[in-house]
């Protein structure tokens, strides 16, 4: 239960500037130069991070390399890391409220989502895999007899990890996590509009015991200190949670370098599939809403794209607008509130014009569709429910990022399929229905990569989240994670 006067005590408290996190240090940009920090929630400064240079990005590398080549972290015994890292996810939960606050302050998402999504899962996170760093065995293969060949698992180096603004320490922690539990040092780079919380949680990394050196944040604007990162030939491996096309830039910048390993989390068009035959329409319609409009819809895997078969399409289209009115749109600090602010006026007016599209293209605006809430300052849209878009549609083909859903009908499981498998993303999916083997049908169909089945957003630590097709490879979470982190050698002993 959220303590609302705990809550009120922290949303007007003053945030000191932040500072980049280099070589063990907190440190202003190196020509001090600074960002302004815009809180969604009324249009107000908050307070300011450094805009980081090409040398902040080039010095935090460096101290990234150093420290990995000492040593000080991958060469320590793995109970000696967990124990580390198991106090940091102790911290993080201590703080775990400032910290979400703060983040809301930053970024705008509901509180009761922020808390539970952002420092509790990150903690979870860290933990998850501090407890897993002390169970990865190497191998010995199956070879002749006269030979001996052990294969080893050793950390992959200096991790370049540059993330998005919508799940900062979440996201932060999907990388965080397995990078560090594998012994490798890494240089972080926050979103502009969401790097305060992320700054705290790494001083709290540092505070538990992180030597110098093995976990740098520098902030600042993506095309200077991102780019920089990208090129950077003290990076091993990149690691990337953000839009289809930075991700091209960093393949870019990889191949332009040290042809760097590059893992991408991208965007989504994440179709959720309404057969006649769903088990609770009223269910599925209440589930439906929230999967598309938590967090105004600035997640990845929102299911954006909601194909209805035609027999139910009006009935369904109704129970959904029901459950939506239903939903709590505006502060992000009362927790009664179900999707909070848009993060940011660019990202708001990106929305709109996705809507005014729609609406010249003769599309049906069912719910919502304009910015609500002006007179706070803030940033806040209507959930909005555009039904008779085409499949061809740019509603939907490409990302909103933001509280629009774009309704299909269709006839046939086949044409569902179709139209499902009909963009350049393939991240997340779901289908309602009360056949078995239809939904097994469609799961094999489905290229995705995460197929729901009578539910939608389901997940936890245990199990990977990846991309197919412009939606990213590699996978985050699980101890598939490990993958992206973990170099294979091998010794062959001639006996
Ligand atoms: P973005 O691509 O604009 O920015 C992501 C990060 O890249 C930021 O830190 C930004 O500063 C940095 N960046 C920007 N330009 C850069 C450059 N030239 N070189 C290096 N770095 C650069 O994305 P965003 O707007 O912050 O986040 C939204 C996107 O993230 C959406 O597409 C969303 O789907 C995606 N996302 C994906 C997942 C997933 O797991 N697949 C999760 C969350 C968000």
């Amino acid at each position: 239960m959220l303590d609302q006067s705990a809550i009120e005590a922290l949303r007007d408290a003053p945030v000191s500037p932040g500072q980049h996190l280099i070589d063990g240090a907190q440190r202003p940009a190196s020509d001090d130069g600074v960002m302004e920090v815009i809180s969604p929630l009324n249009g107000t400064v908050l307070t300011t991070i450094p805009r980081g240079t090409k040398a902040d990005a080039e010095a935090a590398c460096a101290a990234a390399r150093r420290s990995f080549d000492a040593g000080v972290w991958a060469g320590l015994a793995p109970g000696a890391r967990k124990a580390v890292m198991l106090k940091w996810a102790a911290l993080i939960e201590e703080n775990a409220l400032e910290l979400a606050v703060l983040g809301v302050r930053d970024n705008g998402t509901e509180i009761g989502m922020a808390l539970k999504a952002e420092p509790m899962s990150a903690a979870g996170t860290i933990r998850y895999y501090a407890e897993a760093l002390d169970k990865i065995y190497g191998e010995i293969a199956p070879t002749a007899p006269d030979v001996l060949a052990l294969v080893h698992k050793e950390p992959a180096g200096v991790v370049g990890a540059i993330v998005p603004w919508n799940f900062p320490l979440m996201i932060g922690a999907w990388k965080l996590g397995p990078a560090l539990a594998a012994g490798c040092s890494v240089v972080l780079k926050p979103a502009e509009t969401a790097s305060l919380s992320l700054l705290k949680m790494c001083a709290l990394g540092v505070e538990a015991g992180l030597p110098a050196g093995v976990l740098n944040v520098v902030t600042g604007e993506g095309a200077v200190v991102g780019q920089a990162i990208a090129e950077s030939m003290d990076v091993d491996v990149l690691v990337f949670t953000g839009s289809g096309p930075v991700g091209r830039r960093l393949l870019q910048a990889s191949a332009a370098s040290n042809m760097k390993r590059v893992y991408l989390e991208l965007g989504g068009k994440s179709p959720n599939v309404v057969f006649a035959d769903a088990p609770d329409l009223a269910e599925a319609a209440k589930v439906s809403a929230a999967g598309i409009f938590r967090n105004s819809g600035q997640v990845c895997v929102a299911g954006s794209r909601l194909l209805v078969e035609r027999g139910v399409h009006d009935e369904f289209v109704d129970l959904l607008a029901q459950a939506t009115a239903k939903m709590k749109v505006g502060d992000p600090l009362d927790p009664a509130t179900n999707a909070g602010a848009v993060n940011s006026e660019r990202q708001l007016m990106q929305n709109l014009r996705f809507v005014e599209e729609a609406r010249e293209l003769g599309r049906e605006i069912r719910l919502g569709g304009q910015r609500i809430l002006e007179e706070t300052g803030g940033y806040f849209m209507a959930p909005t429910i555009v039904t008779g878009v085409e499949p061809g549609d740019r509603l939907a083909q490409q990302e909103v990022f933001g509280p629009v859903l774009a309704v299909i009908p269709f006839d046939t499981e086949a044409e569902a399929l179709e139209i499902a498998n009909g963009t350049e993303f393939g991240l997340a999916s779901a289908v309602w229905t009360g056949s078995l083997s239809r939904a097994h049908r469609m799961v094999r169909g489905l290229r995705a990569g995460v197929v729901h089945v009578n539910t939608y957003g389901g997940a936890d630590n245990t199990v990977p989240l990846g991309g197919v097709k412009q939606s990213g490879n590699g996978h985050d979470k699980s101890l598939h994670a490990f993958e992206k982190y973990l170099d294979l050698k091998t010794a062959w002993i001639k006996l």
